[in-house]
């Protein structure tokens, strides 16, 4: 098992496979100009797969794949299918915003994966269209929909609630759990991207999100379980779907933080408002011995701050683009 200085249990790895994305969310990427990561400086699919089954040897049994957008990248469901065979992997789950999910989500099923989550700022195509500058809601719907049918359980549908841009779909989001098996997560707006600029006043925080939501009807509680991570479990009653909340920017869950992050040109990085890195892809590249990486992972343990530090007067915002650490 894998312990930090400050005793926590580190058992997750978060891995974007690409920094590329498919949409230009506005509070993630500007749309233009974003500076890219060559594709011979990206970690090959079986570099990373070396390091999962390494690191899956000290203690990490929980993988998440993220992005930029992860089904952008060719070969994707393969991938899944060998990491999922990967001894000690208890737990496979990937992020998406969903667009090409309609034609992967049967293969990612068969390939292993378990669990899925599904970025969804807003249920109208117009606002879909002015958040993203992409015009693909129909698409990512399409997408939820194969995801409930070929079974992915379960399907967690990840909002961002911004002031005076989404905010009034806070409730029509949370009515979905009442018709579908989704379980919708509101997460608090974080100054971590480099999109239109962050204010402290655009967040919704998750004791006024909740509010709105016991507004609704009555909040009963659900049990969390081992993969749950930060984010509080609801039911509105006689709903189907769950309620998720997540406030990394008001209640501060940096005690029970539990995760690594992997960067798609290889660096591990132990905080996501941290820009300390620590390099892989060199020592694989170099000829490293599996003991060497071991001793990367056990470097990062070491190092990995104690929380982060929104809010206070120390914050710098991170340097690199949320896309390229994996959100
Ligand atoms: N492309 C995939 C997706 O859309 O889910 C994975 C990468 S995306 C960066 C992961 C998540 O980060 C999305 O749910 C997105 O809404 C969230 N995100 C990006 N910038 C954020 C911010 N400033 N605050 C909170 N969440 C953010």
């Amino acid at each position: 098992m894998l312990f930090d200085p400050y005793k926590r249990k580190i058992n997750y790895l978060r891995i974007s496979v690409t920094d590329r994305c498919n949409l230009r969310c506005r509070y993630c990427m500007p749309e233009e100009g974003i500076p890219l990561i060559p594709h011979d400086e990206m970690l090959r699919y079986e570099e990373i797969l070396r390091i999962v089954r390494v690191f899956s040897e000290e203690g990490i049994s929980k993988v998440r794949l993220t992005g930029g957008e992860p089904l952008i990248r060719k070969g994707l469901v393969d991938f899944v299918a060998k990491l999922s065979q990967i001894e000690g992997i208890e737990d496979l789950s990937l992020t998406t915003n969903g667009i090409l999910l309609k034609d992967f989500a049967e293969g990612l099923k068969e390939a292993g994966l378990k669990r899925i989550n599904i970025s969804l700022d807003s249920l109208k195509r117009e606002r879909f269209y002015q958040i993203t500058r992409r015009d693909d809601f129909e698409r990512v719907w399409a997408g939820i929909e194969e995801a409930m049918r070929v079974g992915l359980a379960p399907i967690k549908i990840n909002m961002v609630a911004i002031r005076g841009v989404n905010d009034d779909e806070i409730e029509p989001l949370a009515r979905l759990t009442l018709r579908f098996p989704l379980t919708i997560r509101y997460i608090e707006y974080m100054p971590s991207g480099n999109g239109e600029e962050w204010k402290e006043n655009d967040i919704l925080t998750i004791p006024q999100i909740k509010n709105r939501l016991g507004n609704m009807g009555q909040l009963i509680p659900v049990p969390s379980d081992q993969w749950d991570g930060p984010a509080k479990r609801f039911r509105i009653e006689g709903a189907i779907g769950e309620i998720g909340l997540i406030g990394p920017v008001s209640s501060h869950f940096c005690e029970d933080c539990n995760r690594l992050r992997l960067t798609p040109d290889g660096k591990i990085r132990t905080c996501l408002f941290s820009d300390e890195e620590i390099d892989v892809k060199e020592l694989l590249r170099k000829g490293g011995r599996d003991r060497d990486l071991k001793d990367r992972l056990l470097l990062a343990l070491r190092t990995k701050p104690e929380k982060h530090h929104i809010n206070t007067y120390s914050f710098r915002k991170c340097q690199r683009n949320m896309s390229a650490i994996g959100g």
